[in-house]
């Protein structure tokens, strides 16, 4: 059964509404172990599925297009102060539709096209928007990217500051969407200073973790953060882009009129409804919980003989290198989500396959941290994943569905916010 239920949809659009309970349903029987997904409160849920979508706020609080924000401007109010006051930031802008938008927005506010920016490259572990050729931002700008050092699996801060030195970009990211270790916000700050460059933490993955005390804050050291709100930070989708009162109205201006129109002001309340659950000391210990599951599922994989870049994680983020398995990581990818075990397939650093067809998957905690699982269960997780692994070389396709069966009678004990199987 749907929470909030879905009777409209069901009787106006039974179509739709059958395929929104069997996505409900998927989601309650895998094992989500894609790092960048989680599951949202029912709070969170219902004020995502309010009339507040009915409204049109161009502008910022107090200074609208548009007449009747008298509430509607509260609800932005609290949502940025909810930021300012979780992050420890001077400045929050809760409008960016999503993570891309927002880092579009950072660039429009400090960079002109054909400008030098830096981030880190997509295979080693950066974002599409850090500069990566098919993207705009590496169409438009003149991208520079770093890495990760081929010993360690680590950002290679050497290479960081020769290439910020030598290329002088405007501005610099850091942070990714495949990066097992903590960023040294302190080292890029310095590195930045010396280039003359505006530091960016992209703290999409890990603001969660950040705002749970998980992870080390990037707050006095980047002027500009941008982050989604949709993973580890476990609200809608949607982005915010925080900073120092220097580069406030420089942001708000990239955001709106520079890039969007309207902000979804649904999403805002459920971004300042996650926000308002994120400062509570439950959130902490979810933060903990799920670094605790990463290092508990790595540790459970590199005893089954996985090799996992940079030799484990620091976070909710686990890349593992699937080359000495003599399998890909698609097929990898695949035989898994039929066995019940949702991940992505994904480059590691230094590659030899192609993009599409890569060595690597990439797992993480968030979503099965949220369903309540805990260190014990991380063990036989890594041993389902071995098993399927084993099972797609072999093209054992029973063992696959044994496996699928036995995950979904070992997550029925573990519900999930918005649906449950009970009708
Ligand atoms: C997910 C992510 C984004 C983009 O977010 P979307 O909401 O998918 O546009 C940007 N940067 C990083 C580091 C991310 O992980």
């Amino acid at each position: 059964m749907h929470q909030p239920p879905i009777p409209e949809i069901e009787s106006a659009d039974p179509e739709i509404a059958d395929l929104i309970t069997d996505e409900a349903r998927r989601q309650f029987e895998k094992i989500r172990l894609i790092p960048s997904e989680n599951y949202v409160s029912l709070a969170v849920l219902e004020a995502a599925g309010t009339v507040l979508t009915n409204k049109y706020s161009e502008g910022y609080p107090g200074r609208r297009y548009y007449e009747g924000q008298q509430f509607i401007d509260q609800i932005e109010t609290i949502a940025m102060d909810r930021a300012k006051a979780l992050f420890g930031v001077d400045h929050a802008n809760v409008q960016p539709y999503s993570g891309s938008p927002a880092n579009l927005a950072v660039y429009l506010a400090f960079a002109q096209p054909g400008d030098t920016i830096m981030g880190m490259s997509l295979p080693m572990g950066g974002h599409l928007t850090h500069g990566w050729p098919v993207s705009a931002t590496g169409k438009w700008f003149r991208a520079v990217q770093y890495g990760v050092r081929r010993d360690t699996g680590r950002v290679d801060l050497d290479e960081v500051r020769d290439l910020a030195l030598r290329e002088r970009p405007k501005v610099i990211f850091c942070g990714g969407t495949a990066i097992p270790r903590t960023i040294d916000f302190p080292a890029f700050a310095s590195i930045a200073a010396e280039a003359g460059a505006i530091l960016v933490a992209d703290i999409a993955h890990i603001a969660g973790l950040i705002a749970g005390g998980a992870h080390p804050s990037p707050a006095g050291h980047a002027p500009v953060i941008t982050t989604t709100t949709h993973k580890t930070l476990r609200g809608p989708r949607g982005a915010m882009i925080m900073s120092t009162a220097e580069h406030a109205s420089a942001l708000d201006r990239a955001v709106f009129p520079g890039l969007q129109g309207g902000p979804h002001n649904h999403t805002t309340a459920a971004i300042a409804v996650a926000l308002r659950e994120a400062a509570q000391p439950e959130f902490r210990d979810y933060a903990r919980q799920v670094v605790a599951n990463g290092k508990a599922l790595a540790g459970a994989l590199l005893a089954r003989g996985y090799d996992l870049v940079s030799g484990g994680t620091d976070n909710h983020l686990i890349l593992v290198d699937l080359t000495s398995k003599g399998i890909g990581g698609k097929p990898a990818a695949k035989a898994l989500d039929r066995a019940g075990i949702e991940v992505n397939y994904n480059t590691v650093p230094f590659d030899t396959r192609k993009p599409f067809d890569p060595s690597g998957i990439r797992i993480g905690t968030p979503a099965i941290t949220t369903r309540g699982l805990r260190e014990e269960h991380m063990a036989p997780i890594a041993a389902w994943i071995d098993e399927a692994i084993a099972a797609a070389i072999k093209e054992d396709e029973p063992a696959i569905e044994r496996i699928a069966a036995d995950v979904r009678e070992f997550l029925a004990a573990f519900p999930m916010p918005g649906w449950s199987p009970q009708p």
